[in-house]
């Protein structure tokens, strides 16, 4: 039997799933590809949500993405906002994260999903699909069932490669090297308390009093006892070995979430490179978790819990519209057609290796991103969502985290149900109603 939909959203990931969400409460009969056992992508290998609060403390990021919150709060699996560190720049410029369980939004994320009417299909990789005068009509999915072909009025790349859009012919912007990728790890039975002075102490950690330690430590741990959430500094195991850049975030006693290793120069679209990507980081985590558990007393007892996937910062960005730039990005800039929102600074890892790069937005504000960085030139019913939108590689550094490419996502689901339901390209879009649609004024 043909499978037809209104929408289709080509991954379930971080922008996958608002995307989904948008687009079936829009009125949308909409499925989601995904080719894991379950939704969420990046945003469940361990890492917290950066950037919904601006510089100055705000609330930037609203809609579905303050909704998840609220949900990954009523399962105990969230405080909401941390903040209290700020970043030593020329002004003052607040750092804050909203660190969450990610093994319960992977639960969160689906019910979410199958709330607001979408369908799911797991285990599903898109593999092609059949585009005529830059309409994709249908993609082809293979899964346990064999190959099929799911029609769709309008879709949505949020596959964090741009797989469709390069399926069904679209450009790409040459941005040069990326930035590196990780596999991030999760250790218990850490003393949180020793972790700080350890860093205090420079025992083979460093960073105290630099502007990239930004330690926050609360009330309101999940464990319900006041303790460390975010401490970042420099792993320094000997005068031969290279320094170990590292963030750790807690959610409960006793556990820290690491981002800490990572390998340069390896392609995000390229089977070979993923697959080098994987072998190199592995072994990166086991000698550096040895080795923590060696040299740096709090980690002394330490036990490895989990491993994410390899996770590329940076993979290829469609040639939209409009493509959005550094100096958009730090000025703040606003656009007639912006529909979501971005407030983190710019975070450039080191395509080279080296220490990471941050550039602030002026005056600790926020930008907008135009409805325009979502469609791909020459493709007429097809939108994007996530890391993968019409960005420079410098602009890039800030659409890519998390609360932004969820309000990307709720944006480009919104639009896609407005272009089901009146049978208009993506184009057609008013972007004016879709603004309303999604209550930004
Ligand atoms: C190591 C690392 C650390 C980071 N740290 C932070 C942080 O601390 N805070 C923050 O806010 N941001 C952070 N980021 C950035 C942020 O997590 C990502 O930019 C963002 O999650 C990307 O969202 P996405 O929807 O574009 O892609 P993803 O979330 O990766 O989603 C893509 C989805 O598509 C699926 N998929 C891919 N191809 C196919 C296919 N052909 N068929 C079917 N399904 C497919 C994937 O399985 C996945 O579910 C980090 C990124 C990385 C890699």
């Amino acid at each position: 039997m043909k499978k037809q939909y209104d929408v289709v959203v080509a991954g379930g990931g971080t922008a996958g799933v608002s995307a989904a969400i948008a687009a079936a409460r829009g009125g949308a009969k909409t499925l989601v590809v995904e080719q894991y056992g379950h939704l969420g992508g990046t945003a469940v290998g361990g890492i917290p949500f950066l950037g919904a609060l601006d510089g100055k403390g705000r609330v930037v990021n609203r809609g579905i993405f303050l909704e998840i919150i609220e949900r990954l709060k009523k399962e105990n699996a969230c405080f909401g906002y941390a903040q209290g560190a700020r970043w030593n720049t020329q002004e003052e410029y607040q750092f804050s994260l909203v660190p969450f369980d990610p093994e319960i939004y992977k639960f969160v994320a689906q019910e979410m999903v199958l709330e607001a009417g979408a369908e799911i299909s797991f285990h599903s990789y898109v593999t092609g699909v059949s585009a005529v005068n830059g309409r994709i009509q249908a993609v082809e999915v293979a899964n346990k069932s064999g190959k099929q072909n799911i029609e769709a009025k309008v879709f949505i790349d949020c596959t964090g490669d741009a797989d469709l859009v390069g399926m069904a012919g679209g450009g790409f912007i040459e941005n040069g090297a990326r930035q590196n990728c990780s596999i991030l790890f999760r250790v218990g039975n850490v003393d949180l308390d020793m972790l700080v002075e350890d860093l205090k102490q420079g025992r083979s950690i460093s960073g105290w009093g630099e502007w990239h330690t930004r330690v926050i430590e609360t009330e309101k741990c999940a464990g319900g006892k006041p303790g460390l959430v975010h401490l970042a500094g420099h792993m320094v195991f000997g005068p031969d070995e290279p320094e170990i850049t590292f963030t750790a975030v807690s959610l409960r006693e006793g556990e820290v979430f690491l981002n800490a290793t990572r390998v340069p120069g390896l392609c995000a679209f390229d089977a070979d490179d993923v697959t080098k990507a994987e072998i190199a980081e592995r072994r990166n985590v086991m000698r550096v978790y040895g080795m923590m558990r060696e040299r740096i007393p709090s980690f002394k007892n330490a036990v490895l819990l989990a491993t994410s996937p390899i996770g590329f910062r940076e993979s290829r960005n469609i040639l939209g519209d409009y493509v959005l730039t550094k100096q958009d990005v730090l000025d703040g800039a606003r656009f007639e057609d912006g529909v979501a929102q971005g407030a983190y600074p710019i975070d450039i890892h080191d395509p080279n290796g080296g220490r990471t790069k941050f550039m602030f937005i002026r005056d600790g504000g926020s930008y907008e991103i135009p409805y325009r960085c979502m469609l791909p030139k020459g493709l007429e019913n097809v939108l994007v969502a996530g890391k993968t939108i019409s960005a420079t590689h410098e602009a890039n550094g800030s659409t890519r985290i998390m609360a932004c490419v969820i309000s990307q996502g709720e944006a480009a689901g919104t639009a896609a149900a407005i272009c089901a339901k009146s049978g208009a390209d993506t184009r057609a879009v008013d972007a004016a109603a879709l603004k309303r649609a999604l209550g930004i004024r």
